[in-house]
């Protein structure tokens, strides 16, 4: 099967008053239609300017650069920004964390819904309303007829993130990039949200790209997770074989700061010591090497780079699944 998307070698620059900062540092993966892949990291990782550069939404400054970046075989790089635009509303579709900037308050929900039909599709007014109400419905709000005319502010927090899901979905995209969607909702609702898109994904086959920094929201979600760290992919496998056997110790860190409801729920959680790695870091050594207690000599000196480990598990560590 040929992919969907096509990423190699992706890398984002912004250039400051200090010189540049590389935000995203050679990101690489493919995703087939209909897959869901999880990327995974701490604030500052890279995951969500990545996907902002994939979907065309970083501002001019930021410097892009990669390999190949296509979508459906076209090359996301040099198409012209107004085919570009058609191609984000049509095929890719993004869901951001938190639905009250997303969304205009002082619109009703409806009219914002019934606006992507009009402009995507040239629907009537008519037909973009009885579409929006089925959007509605699809993603479980009751009354959708009555609640298209509800103003944002009138709505709950998982009420408007299911709103902008529908809005998201309405042109049925190929992909849809979630971009941490359940961060700004409770544990309850997070989980019904989950719940949805997975049966969204069932429905429609819709591949997905779920940005997340918490491993234990994909876990039963993703078809394969990246984990990232300081802009860099340093590890990629099979989600069941990520949990089941890491291999890199950040990943590993990530896992045991993850609740366990068949463990000793009385034991603190763990933390990862010492902060995010500031992406001004020099290249030439494991970003991870502060915070890693496996960290030697060569850690400091070289970069690792990402290779297989195990089938289809790749990891950037020089001492990848030793105990610490
Ligand atoms: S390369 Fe070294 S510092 Fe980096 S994660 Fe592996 S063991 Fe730790």
């Amino acid at each position: 099967m040929s992919a969907l998307l096509e990423v190699d070698g992706l890398s984002v620059t912004f250039t400051g008053r200090r010189g540049d900062v590389r935000a995203v540092d050679g990101l690489g993966y493919a995703l087939e239609p209909g897959a869901a892949l999880g990327i995974v990291g701490e604030s500052g990782s890279g995951k969500s300017v990545a996907h902002l550069a994939i979907l065309g939404l970083l501002p001019p400054s930021a410097r892009v650069d990669a390999r190949a970046l296509r979508f459906e075989g076209q090359d996301l790089l040099t198409l012209p920004a107004d085919a570009r635009r058609r191609l984000r509303g049509r095929a890719l579709s993004i869901v951001f964390q938190d639905p009250t900037s997303s969304l205009n308050p002082l619109l009703p929900i409806g009219l914002q819904l019934s606006e992507v039909l009009e402009v995507h599709e040239s629907a009537t007014r008519r037909d973009a309303r009885r579409r929006s109400a089925a959007a509605l419905s699809e993603v479980g709000i009751a009354d959708p007829e009555a609640r298209l005319d509800a103003y944002p502010h009138e709505l709950s927090g998982g009420m408007r993130q299911r709103v902008m899901i529908a809005m998201a979905l309405l042109l049925r995209p190929r992909l849809l990039v979630l971009d941490e969607p359940t961060t700004a909702l409770d544990v309850t609702i997070q989980a019904q949200v989950m719940e949805l898109l997975q049966d969204l994904r069932a429905k429609h086959g819709t591949a997905i790209a779920f940005i997340t920094h918490s491993l234990g929201l994909v876990a039963g979600f993703a078809d394969r997770v990246l984990v990232l760290y300081a802009g860099r992919v340093v590890e990629e496998a099979r989600t069941a074989d990520l949990y089941a056997r890491p291999l890199h110790p950040y990943t590993r860190g990530l896992l045991a700061s993850v609740p366990r409801l068949d463990g000793d729920l009385t034991r603190p959680l763990a933390a990862i010591p010492g902060a995010p790695a500031s992406l001004t870091r020099s290249s030439a050594a494991c970003a991870f090497a502060p915070r890693c207690a496996l960290a030697d000599d060569r850690c400091r000196r070289e970069a690792p780079p990402l290779v297989e480990h195990a089938p289809a598990q790749r990891a950037a560590c020089f001492h990848a699944g030793e105990p610490a």
